[in-house]
Order: C-alpha cells, then structure tokens, then sequence
C-alpha cells in the first residue's frame, strides 16, 4: 500500500489489470468488479463497495479503529441459497445496475482471489423467520392460515432475504435513460459535488458502484423454481418509507401495503409458487426524509386543507418534481431471479407497472390494497394517486371529491 494520495483526476495511462466484459455469459468471462481500496491498481471500477456507507468507513479509518488495508475473511459467508446463473445474465442490456454474479464471488472468482485479488461480494443470501403484527391480525381474521412450514401459528413466517448493493453498468443505465453515456457521467460527477472525478477523467471504467442505498430481498417459499416457466409469482415491490414501514406513521399506505404484500406472497407459497418483496431504499420517491416532512407541512399548511387535487403540486414545489425514484432500473432485479412473469403483481403504481412490461416482464393480475387496510389520514394521497392514473378496485373520485380536505392538520 502507498503511502502517497492517488489523485483520481487526472487519467492514468495503465489499463485496469482486469477488464470486465459486462453482460458476457460467463463469470470468467464477464471478469470481477474490484473496487478494492487496499491496493488502488486492482481497481476496474469507480466508486466503493458500500457506498452509501464509505463515510463511515472513512471515519473509522481517521479514528484508527479500521485499518486501512483490512480485507474481509469470508469463510461460511456463501449464500445460504443458490441462485442462478439465469439466461438473462448474459444479456448487457437486461441487468444494468446490480452485479449478476455478486453474491458468487468467492466461488466464480476463487482463483483470483488466492492470486491476491481484493474481489468483494455485493450480494449477500441469508434465511430468518420474520414477524410483523399484521400478520397475526390476518391469522385471527381467517385470511392466513398457519401451515406449520411457511406459516407458524405464532405468525412466524420463514423466508430467505437477500441484500443487494448497487453497480451501475454506465453505458446501459444511458441507454436506458435514453441518454448519451457522457451527459450521464457529468451529471454523476457534478450532482455529488465532484466526488468521482473518473466519472469524466476515465471512460474506459465502464462500472460505477454508487453511493447510495440498495434493495433487499424478502422471498417466500422455495426460491429454487424460480425461472422455471410454471412457477407461480406474487410480488411486492416496495420502495421505502421509514416513517409508516417502522414507525406506523399514518399519512400514507405504505405499511398496510407492504403487511399485504407479505399476506399475498405467503398465500402463493402456501400453494406451491414464490413470493417475493423488493424492498428499495428510496426513502421519500428517493427525495429524501427532509423533503418529505417540508412537503407534509406545505400540504397541511396550505389554505384549503390537505387535500388530493394539491397532493402532487406541494410535492412538486419542494422538490421540484413530483418523483426521482426511476422505476426504469427495477426491473433488473426480476432479470437476476429468471422471472418473466409475475402471477400476483401488489401494487397499484402504474409507473412500476409500465416499467416492467417495457422489460418484456408479463403482470397477469394487479392486486390493489383493500380499501379497509387504508388509514383515515392516508386518504388524501390514495385519492390523488387513484385520480392520476393508478390502478385500484374502487371509482376514481371526482373533482368535488378531489378538493375536499381530508387530510389532519398540522395540529390535530
Ligand atoms: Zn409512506
């Protein structure tokens, strides 16, 4: 390890000691993502694993509690259940912005790691048993019943999860975005205040592990059909909400329909297919918490009451969109697990909706949350969203309906 700073700034002549072909259909092939800090010339990609995190990892090496050259001992860290390789990992275009074969690592890439390679996993497989009080309520309501192997009659429910980190295949996120690869890395580089200067100084790094918050996986039932044709689907993609999720704020559906989602895809492994929640970090449409609560204000505030037909609007002053959480990249997630088609589809967002079937991923049937599950303050956002062209299963309000407020104020 060199003791002087590595500038990034200025392009290097040398190649990356290991190129990586994305999308080829083989892990040797396709070569390892190595974002390595302990030996700077291994590295072939922009960014750090954990990205969201490298702060705090900066901090515990300033503090002295992390050593620098630290590299994880993965002894028994192997997932805990196979999955794939699939057919759609090697396409380049399919899978764009998480690493196909990051949670294979230390099997596919063995030999390069005992060569002294710093290759990390950015995909980890692990099993619980969950609980959520919901589920109890579903039980005592006739809607669950406990099968003693999904379903245990105390409302725990066995699932396998699934942590994935982002990488970002740059040339394919443009082409998905419909936009040239360079706008793409100018805006990367000048939206995060010059923090990655290969992002304009090296296009011959095609891979960016970005900073941000990735996706975990909930499945239920036997992952191992997963891809094969007749395996039935249920599916929850949930992108989060602390507040409502943890915290049982009642200004929003999140909850409830995530708790549904998790009832929906225990009845389907109940009957022998898989189900499986995406749980996204994307806090707040991905504008984050302190937007959120500004725009709770703004809508509480405003004169007329919190209402629907001004649900957008106040989102859109704050932030100045309505939305930045891109539903163009989750599909990728349905390419890694096989799916093409997807038998129980909980959601009522046609943006996800959309996203899918442009991936050439079949919905058979949209499941909307039951009007029951709403929450009373949660009014004003269902309305607004079943005006603008959600799906549900009840008569969009009318205009009349629209500008009533339904929502508490500020100090209620
Ligand atoms: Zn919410």
């Amino acid at each position: 390890m060199s003791d002087h700073i590595v500038l990034t700034s200025h392009a290097r002549r040398d190649k990356p000691a290991e190129p990586i072909q994305w999308g080829a259909p083989t892990a040797a092939e396709r070569g390892p993502v190595i974002a390595s800090l302990t030996d700077p010339a291994q590295r072939n990609v922009i960014g750090t694993h954990a990205g969201a995190y490298a702060i705090y990892r900066a901090l515990a090496v300033a503090s002295g509690s992390l050593q620098r050259a630290h590299r994880p001992d993965l002894t028994d860290t192997a997932p805990a259940e196979a999955i794939g390789p699939h057919a759609q990992w090697g396409d380049p275009d399919k899978i764009v912005s998480l690493d196909p074969w990051g949670h294979l690592v230390s099997t596919v890439f063995a030999d390069r790691i005992a060569a002294g390679f710093d290759i990390r996993p950015t995909i980890a497989i692990t099993r619980a048993h969950i609980n959520m009080p919901e589920l109890g309520a579903a039980i005592a309501a006739g809607r669950l019943k406990p099968d003693g192997d999904i379903l245990y009659p105390n409302g725990d429910v066995r699932v396998t999860k699934a942590a994935i980190d982002p990488v970002w295949y740059l040339p394919g996120i443009a082409r998905r975005f419909n936009i040239k690869e360079s706008i793409l890395r100018r805006s990367l580089f000048e939206q995060t205040g010059g923090m990655f200067p290969e992002l304009v100084t090296r296009p011959d790094l095609k891979v960016f592990l970005p900073p941000i918050g990735g996706m975990t996986l909930y499945f239920f039932g036997d992952i191992s059909q997963l891809g094969k044709p007749e395996t039935r689907v249920a599916c929850r993609v949930h992108d989060e909400c602390n507040g409502s999720d943890v915290f049982g704020s009642d200004i929003c559906t999140c909850r409830p329909y995530l708790a549904h989602g998790i009832e929906v895809c225990i009845e389907m492994a109940q009957q022998g297919g898989v189900g499986l929640v995406v749980y996204n970090r994307k806090e707040g449409r991905a504008l984050g918490e302190v937007t959120k609560f500004l725009v709770y204000n703004a809508r509480k505030r405003q004169v007329g009451g919190d209402r629907a037909e001004t649900y957008f609007a106040r989102t859109e002053c704050v932030a100045g969109v309505q939305d930045m959480r891109f539903q163009e990249l989750m599909p990728d997630v349905f390419h890694w697990l096989g799916i093409r088609r997807i038998d129980r589809w909980a959601s009522m967002s046609n943006m996800k909706h959309g996203a899918l079937t442009a991936q050439g991923i079949e919905v058979v049937e949209q499941v909307a949350i039951p009007d029951a599950l709403i929450p009373a303050d949660a009014r004003v956002e269902i309305d607004a969203k079943v005006a603008a062209g959600y799906f549900t299963s009840y008569t969009p309000p009318d205009a009349n309906e629209l500008a009533l407020a339904k929502g508490r104020g500020l100090n209620e």
